[in-house]
């Protein structure tokens, strides 16, 4: 909204600059007159027509000439404003009350010290005691007369106009610049095709925006004249194909029928095809062709806005970021095929409006994309969280909250990787509650669970860096403990033992006493778990044979450990 603002205080503003300015157009007042062949001296023709249209220049030479009326204020101090067009050299002739002649030239490839910004050619009236009368110009081997245009001007309105050209240019220019390198990083990082599209139609547009405007002859002075001309109409055509190939491969296949996208390429095409040999043309039927690409330009628009609706009416989150990018170019390039915007904006016209229209439609499309971008990234985040969130959920216990049999082989792992790098024993405590059949048969299963969970409760605050505590499933516990010696060791698992008998169930299971018996089994370093539980597993057993609500040892010796797992392994391969 702020940027159609802008816009519109542009429009004003470039309007307001035309009222001092008097535009000279074939017949209004510029008469004319045709040398068929370049004539060899400064001898002005007589014969000047002032209706119909000139013919048969184009190899030859064309006159334009104007009468200013004697007297008017401002003509001691006049310029005159040429829009830089295809031709080979041009003279304009200042002629004064006295009869004298001043005269200035500029060819193709040497524009001196005439060129400006916003690709103009200025002129100024050399000052004398006598009122100037007439101005006339010579254009040797001109392209096209429907495409010249020129304007009178004070000389302070030509400063002034000629800085606000550059300034607005080079902004648009920065804005574009922007848009392209954004989209080109955004092309390598995220790989997309249609950033690449983006980056390589901005950079067209910069370089067209470079060379009409004429900013590239302070660094190549001899491109001045035909070959830039020739040079932009090339790009025009690239940079219409490049947006068409931009917004055609964002719209998902789904979004849009193939044959809509199959106009649009080929329009496209059709385009490229006709402009690049239109922008070698020095001759022939430029205007007629002119015309036609004209046409061709308009019918490419209404296929690549007819993609965008389309896609839109079928939900493509794409089409409505196109549809605000390309309102602005569209309703622009449209318009200045039927409105005449050439004298707006100091003279820089149709070009200036679309500089910034191709720099609307860069940067709305860059906050896009960086919108969608950052959308993925959420996306992406939750979906990587959510998959974190199952696989822990799959290593713990729905019930205790407790990591689950296998999060406790996983974590064993570590700990027993640490304790051998480290030197320290280590030891493995089952817990299996007594008599728990019975707790289930008498309270019920739910006064079990509880039973379950207020034990895990108790143990679980165990768990740290050196011991790990797990449920392995029923009323079975375990714990991997590094770094306790024997009669540490024992009188953890004591601790432990008489933490659990002295838990309180609460109303679950009323006054009723729930102990446990462990199986302890514990190693030097270098233990590995399959024996380690089987060891522990046999304390247990042992546990609740001698009568439960104890604690049972046994050692083991790591060198009969891998003794018996060779033996085992020897087993399994036989
Ligand atoms: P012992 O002292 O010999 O260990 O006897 P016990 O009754 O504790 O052992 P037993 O293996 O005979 O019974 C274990 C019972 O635990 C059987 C099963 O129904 C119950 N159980 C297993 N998982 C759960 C559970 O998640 N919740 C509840 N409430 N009961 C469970
Ligand atoms: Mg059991
Ligand atoms: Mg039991």
């Amino acid at each position: 909204m702020r940027a159609l603002t802008f816009l519109c205080a542009f429009l004003c503003m470039g309007s307001a600059g035309v009222a001092s300015a008097e535009v000279l157009r074939l017949g209004q007042p510029l008469c004319h007159a045709v040398s068929s062949v370049v004539p060899a001296g400064d001898a002005i023709p007589e014969n000047f027509a002032c209706t119909g249209k000139p013919q048969g220049y184009q190899k030859g030479t064309l006159w334009l000439h104007d009468m200013l009326p004697i007297g008017a204020d401002e003509q001691d101090d006049l310029s005159l404003i040429i829009h830089s067009s295809r031709f080979d050299r041009l003279f304009v002739y200042f002629t004064y009350a006295d009869g004298a002649m001043e005269r200035q030239d500029v060819r193709s490839g040497d524009f001196g010290s005439h060129w400006r910004a916003g690709g103009q050619l200025a002129f100024r009236a050399p000052h004398r005691d006598v009122p100037l009368v007439g101005v006339t110009m010579r254009f040797d081997k001109v392209a096209s007369a429907n495409l010249l245009r020129m304007r009178l001007v004070g000389r302070g309105e030509e400063s002034t106009q000629t800085t606000g050209l550059a300034t607005s240019i080079g902004a648009a220019l920065v804005l574009l610049l922007a848009g392209a390198i954004y989209n080109a990083s955004l092309a390598v990082a995220v790989r997309r095709q249609f950033s690449a599209w983006q980056a390589a139609w901005a950079s067209c547009m910069i370089v067209w925006g470079a060379c009409w405007s004429q900013l590239h002859l302070f660094f190549f002075p001899g491109m001045a004249g035909a070959v830039s001309a020739q040079i932009c109409t090339g790009l025009s055509c690239l940079a219409i194909s490049l947006a068409t190939l931009s917004a055609v491969t964002a719209l998902d296949e789904g979004y849009v029928s193939r044959w809509a996208r199959r106009t649009a390429l080929v329009l496209t095409g059709c385009v490229a095809l006709l402009g690049v040999p239109l922008s070698f043309m020095r001759s022939g039927p430029i205007d007629a062709l002119a015309g036609v690409l004209g046409i061709l330009v308009l019918a490419n628009l209404l296929a690549v806005a007819f993609c965008i609706a389309q896609a839109w009416r079928r939900g493509s989150h794409e089409a409505r970021s196109f549809a605000g990018a390309w309102s602005v170019p569209m309703v622009v390039l449209g318009s200045i095929e039927f409105i005449d915007t050439n004298t707006m904006f100091w003279g820089g016209g149709s070009q200036i409006l679309i500089l910034f229209a191709a720099a609307w439609q860069t940067l709305w499309l860059s906050v896009a994309a960086s919108r969608s971008h950052a959308r993925l990234r959420i996306e992406r985040d939750m979906a990587r969280q959510a998959e974190a969130q199952a696989q822990e959920l799959a290593r713990r216990d729905s019930l205790t909250g407790l990591p689950n049999r296998r999060g406790f082989i996983e974590r064993v792992g570590t700990v027993l990787e640490q304790s051998q790098q480290q030197g320290a024993t280590v030891a493995l405590l089952l817990i299996d509650v007594d008599w728990f059949k019975s707790i289930n048969d008498v309270y019920g299963h739910e006064a079990g669970d509880v039973v379950l969970a207020t034990i895990a409760r108790q143990i679980g605050p165990h768990e740290s860096r050196t011991c790990t505590v797990a449920r392995l499933g029923g009323e079975e516990f375990a714990m991997m403990v590094a770094g306790l010696e024997d009669f540490a060791l024992k009188r953890f698992a004591e601790d432990v033992r008489r933490e659990i008998a002295a838990c309180d169930h609460g109303e679950a299971i009323g006054r009723r006493n729930v102990t446990v018996s462990i199986g302890l089994a514990k190693a030097a370093t270098g233990a590995d778990f399959r024996s380690l539980y089987r060891l522990a597993d046999e304390a247990l057993y042992d546990a609740k044979r001698q009568g439960r609500d104890q604690v049972v040892v046994r050692t083991l010796d790591v060198l009969d450990s891998s003794a018996a797992e060779d033996i085992e392994r020897a087993a399994l391969g036989s």
